[in-house]
């Protein structure tokens, strides 16, 4: 049989079959499309259009993960680094992965810019391919993913921006994450997987 990375599924009343497909999967359900995936720690179904389709059960988006939260003592690291680089108006690049089952943060060799934050390296055993968790910082901006950001995130892992963390202008940390499934997006709580600082708020949390 020919290698088939993509499966196109048809959701039906008895269930979904378990995820199968090497890449993802494509589901018609009676609220809409969606797009499945799974990887070593996570799984995922997210909406991709919503349109009610009379027939066909409905699919309830889902992230399902393997790991603990990433704990406040590393968010708050992050939030250090991030303010230090903001002061000299640059972005700064983070990444978060696991060992042994615990998170580790790491701060990879980087081209830091105004409008840009970019690792030197992307191939295969880099920091860029173990990371699960991939957040940038946004200086004294806001936490919204410009079209460059949108253009560079398009694996299946979660994507974080940070902004106005310039002490010197502006500051009011915040947070947005979002789940990436090869180029499409779902919004993502922060607290879903991070142990929050209090005083960083949440692009995507109800109490704002
Ligand atoms: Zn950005």
């Amino acid at each position: 049989m020919p290698f088939k990375p993509v499966n196109h599924i048809i959701a039906e009343a008895t269930g979904l079959p378990p995820i199968s497909a090497p890449l993802y999967e494509y589901i018609m359900a009676g609220n809409g499309l969606f797009i499945r995936a799974k990887r070593d720690v996570m799984s995922a179904t997210i909406p991709l259009c919503k349109h009610k389709i009379i027939g066909l059960p409905a699919v309830t988006p889902e992230l399902t993960t393997s790991f603990d939260k990433v704990p406040e003592e590393i968010m708050r690291r992050i939030l250090t680094v991030a303010e230090d680089t903001a002061k000299e108006g640059l972005e700064s690049l983070f990444y978060l992965w696991l060992k042994a089952g615990a998170w580790q943060l790491e701060i990879p060799p980087q081209i830091r810019a105004h409008k840009t934050v970019e690792p030197c390296e992307k191939g295969a055993g880099s920091p860029y391919e173990r990371a699960i968790i991939e957040i940038h910082s946004h200086h004294e901006w806001d936490d919204v993913f410009s079209d460059d950001d949108d253009r560079d995130e398009t694996g299946f892992r979660i994507y974080g921006v940070i902004g106005h963390v310039n002490p010197a202008r502006h500051y009011r940390p915040s947070i947005n994450l979002r789940l990436g499934v090869y180029g499409n997006w779902w919004p993502l709580p922060a607290a879903r997987v991070i142990e929050m600082p209090p005083w960083l708020r949440d692009r995507n949390s109800k109490e704002g």
